[in-house]
């Protein structure tokens, strides 16, 4: 029965700039979780799979864009686990299926095209009868995992005892559900730096009292210049800086969330925010699925 490893392989990495700065970094490799979906969703899906369970239904709904790898992690995990995965699609059917949407179908996804329109409103939680109406008993699972019951499951990610021991936990931002679980448990000593992958991204702090009720996180820092343009955007600069990372240390990461993250981070520790002594963990969340869509040839690995 599959079930998110708590125990990913961490990976350390050394070059003169790390040894000039006096930082350690590692890189917790959620992405070996599986080869095509995001680590980080695995650990999110994993309470909603739980209470699908628990209620006796059969089948998940979910939303999603044509290019979400939430629609993918909740296809893959239901198939794993025998419910019956329906997926919310936002706009028109296109003539020809994304590779998300591919993957969705090919592990048994359902797909229903809706207008945007209709998808605003089909996800408004009063609008769970309806799409009870319409499908039957369901579990119901917002966009991204976007739920307190999301975050407290990729909260489950600071379980790995050695993301216990370390000074700095760093990730990529989307909705932001990742980092409120993330900031719910780490400890207080600790610092949480964010890097949202959107563009003037200024409802972090508003979406995480959302998602935990609290307002106070006095240890998180967000590094708002790192997104490349917006959501899914990409530059010359970003896609030589991954193929870099993947020749120096042989790490693969994505254009979407993880390769942003990196570049942010690096250029952090270059300029001197770090200070010496500090234990860096970023989290590679995963994504990597999400490089076909790149032209073939930019990306060495
Ligand atoms: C979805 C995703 C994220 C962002 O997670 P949120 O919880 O939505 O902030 C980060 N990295 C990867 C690879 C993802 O697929």
């Amino acid at each position: 029965m599959f079930h998110p490893a708590t125990y990913f392989p961490i990976n350390e990495l050394t070059s003169e700039a790390l040894t000039r700065q006096k930082v350690k970094l590692f890189v917790a490799r959620l992405d070996t979780i599986h080869p095509v979906v995001s680590g980080n969703k695995l650990f999110k899906l994993q309470p909603f799979i739980q209470a699908c369970e628990a209620a006796g239904h059969s089948q998940i709904v979910t939303f999603g864009g044509p290019y979400s790898n939430h629609l993918v992690a909740t296809a893959f995990y239901c198939k794993q686990r025998g419910i019956k995965a329906i997926g919310i699609v936002r706009g028109e059917r296109p003539n020809e299926l994304s590779h998300t949407l591919g993957q969705c179908l090919s592990e048994g996804m359902e797909l229903h095209f809706v207008s945007r329109t209709a998808y605003d409103s089909m996800q408004e939680k009063e609008q769970s009868s309806t799409l009870s109406d319409q499908f039957g008993p369901c579990q119901i699972i917002p966009e991204g995992g976007f739920d307190s019951i999301g975050a407290s499951g990729a909260g489950d990610i600071m379980n790995h005892p050695f993301l216990q021991t370390v000074s700095h936990v760093c990730l990529a931002v989307g909705t932001a559900t990742t980092l409120a679980g993330i900031c719910l448990r780490a400890h207080p000593s600790q610092q949480i730096i964010g890097i949202p992958v959107l563009k003037n991204m200024t409802d972090v702090e508003e979406r995480l009292q959302i998602l935990t009720q609290h307002s106070n996180f006095s240890h998180l820092t967000l590094f708002g210049e790192y997104h490349f343009g917006g959501y899914a955007k990409h530059t010359p600069v970003l896609l030589n800086s991954m193929n870099q990372l993947y020749i120096n240390h042989s790490i693969p990461t994505d254009f979407v969330y993880t390769g942003k993250m990196m570049f942010g981070l690096m250029e952090q520790i270059q300029l001197n925010y770090f200070p010496a002594g500090s234990t860096i963990v970023a989290l590679h969340t995963g994504g990597l699925q999400g490089n076909a869509s790149l032209p073939t040839g930019s990306l060495v690995f």
